[in-house]
């Protein structure tokens, strides 16, 4: 079964204040498919005075939200989760378009993943019990949670709603009003977002403006009218936008890039058919969904007693990978993003072939010809050692890097050599392993016999350069509010 292009109008407008405008200096940007380079629609691109637009609109609706109950935003956040889940083919559909990823991904995992991170915080806000304290007989402690007010969020194009629907509903579960910043090469699913609940919050509480990180996600991060700036993207951007917040003393969450190393240690091989392709779809499926995956095990770290029998496997398996027109049900791997990222992963594969690393499979990119107008890179991997640029640096795509190690100390040595620590995987079966690989592995998150779950009550989120603080959970709706302390004298 395959699907088409979804319709779209010619030109969409910034959201702000409960409606749909032009951006005021009247430019706009055209967005493309990258499975085919056809034209979707044109953007506002944005400035600084379309920015304060938005702000204006939502600091004059904080305090109004702020006061609403927990009640109330909590159904406006379901009712939120209803609308996507009724229209999820729809919404499926444009988000392939825009990125690139196959129809079968954003079906199954981006938009209802999408939906229950909105469900999860319409419960959070609910379940939240308050704390305080009789110091004594006339005197109470009573700690209350007050929304941080405005909230500037920005984020990438990898999982475009899907990094919408982790931002937003902590931020308005817990009272904030926010501008929200896409992409400029994933536009379209926010903005059908928009379409589709534009009368469930009142207007101001939730904007969207559109455009490039200079022109407009600069002036949103670095604004005095933000009280927190939440940015999803790549650590050398993060490194921007906390410069430009620190000018307002604001507070950031800064969730990064990463270099994920996924390591199979020897009980794998001893294992049951079941366990055994389980893992190979560990090393292989999770890394090839174009592997523009922020936690993609790009690293790929097999103990030397295994490593030629694993490797034929994971080879094989890699080859078998179906690689078409995202639309078509029976794709597993797309459409790279953009010419940008295509060209990026390309120039990485030169390196690590002048590197000396030896390509085990794919390499170049996809020639066939239905596909010639879209972004294709075969899946790639490539043997090595992890002092290499491509074992070191973030190439996000579908390249993962093999070496081989002797022990458990070399292979937490070569995982933990690298400046990220977003995500990592370890495969075995050994009960000591279980807990101390992970355990010794400096990452926000280690997957163990298993890969890329992101379930809503998780917390995530990176040490070292792939950023602070955390997604998900509710430890998250911390990061959204300040405390107030009133010491009540009765
Ligand atoms: P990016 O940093 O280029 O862009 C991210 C966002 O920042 C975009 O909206 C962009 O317009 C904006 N931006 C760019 N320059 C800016 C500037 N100077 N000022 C303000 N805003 C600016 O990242 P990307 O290429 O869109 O996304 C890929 C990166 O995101 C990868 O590094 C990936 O690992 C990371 N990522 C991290 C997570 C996580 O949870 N840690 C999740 C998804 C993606």
């Amino acid at each position: 079964m395959s699907y088409s292009k979804p319709t779209f109008k010619d030109v969409y407008g910034n959201f702000i204040n409960g409606k749909f405008i032009a951006p005021l200096g009247g430019q706009y940007f055209e967005n493309t498919s990258p499975i085919d380079s056809s034209l979707i629609a044109k953007y506002p691109r944005s400035q600084k005075e379309d920015i304060d637009m938005a702000l204006d609109a939502a600091n004059a609706a904080k305090d109004a939200w702020g006061n609403t109950s927990v009640t109330e935003r909590a159904a406006m956040l379901n009712k939120v989760a209803d609308i996507i889940e009724q229209n999820l083919e729809e919404f499926a559909l444009v988000e392939t378009c825009d990125n690139g990823k196959p129809i079968r991904e954003t079906l199954n995992a981006d938009i209802p993943l999408s939906v229950d991170h909105w469900r999860y915080f319409a419960a959070c806000i609910r379940a939240e019990e308050g704390s305080a304290t009789e110091l004594d007989a006339h005197t109470l402690s009573m700690n209350i949670k007050e929304p941080l007010g405005v909230v500037g969020q920005i984020i990438p194009w990898n999982f475009p709603m899907l990094m919408l629907s982790w931002k937003l509903p902590p931020a308005l579960a817990t009272g904030n009003c926010v501008v929200l910043k896409p992409a400029e090469q994933t536009p379209s699913s926010a903005t059908l977002l928009m379409e589709k609940i534009a009368a469930v919050f009142p207007p101001g509480v939730i904007n969207v403006v559109h455009g490039f990180g200079p022109e407009a996600g600069k002036p949103l991060a670095s604004s005095s009218k933000v009280d927190k700036v939440a940015f999803t993207g790549e650590t050398t951007t993060g490194q921007l936008i906390m410069q430009y917040a620190s000018k307002n003393l604001n507070p950031v969450t800064m969730e990064l890039g990463g270099k994920s190393p996924n390591l199979f240690f020897e009980s794998v091989m001893d294992q049951d058919d079941a366990y055994l392709d389980k893992a190979i779809e560990g090393a292989v499926m999770f890394a090839f969904n174009q592997g523009e995956v922020c936690t993609s095990p790009s690293r790929i770290l097999v103990q030397e007693s295994i490593y030629d029998a694993f490797m034929e496997r994971v080879v094989a398996r890699t080859k078998a990978i179906v690689q078409d027109n995202p639309y078509d049900v029976q794709t597993m791997i797309g459409a790279q993003s953009s010419v940008d990222q295509y060209n990026k992963i390309q120039s990485y594969i030169a390196i690590g072939k002048e590197e000396g690393a030896k390509v085990l499979c794919g390499g170049a990119a996809n020639t066939q010809a239905d596909l010639a107008k879209g972004f294709y890179i075969l899946p790639t991997i490539l043997e090595g050692h992890n002092k290499m640029r491509v074992f070191q640096e973030e190439i996000f795509g579908p390249v993962v890097c093999v070496t081989k190690f002797k022990d458990e100390a070399e292979a937490l040595e070569i995982a933990n050599d690298t400046l990220y620590g977003l995500g990592a995987g370890v495969w075995t079966r050994d009960a000591h392993q279980l807990y101390q690989i992970p355990r010794a592995i400096k990452a926000g998150r280690v997957w163990v016999n298993c890969y890329h779950a992101y379930p809503a009550h998780a917390p995530f989120g990176g040490y070292k350069k792939s950023g602070f603080g955390r997604e998900n959970h509710l430890m998250m709706m911390g990061h959204y509010r300040q405390t107030k302390n009133m010491l009540i004298s009765y």
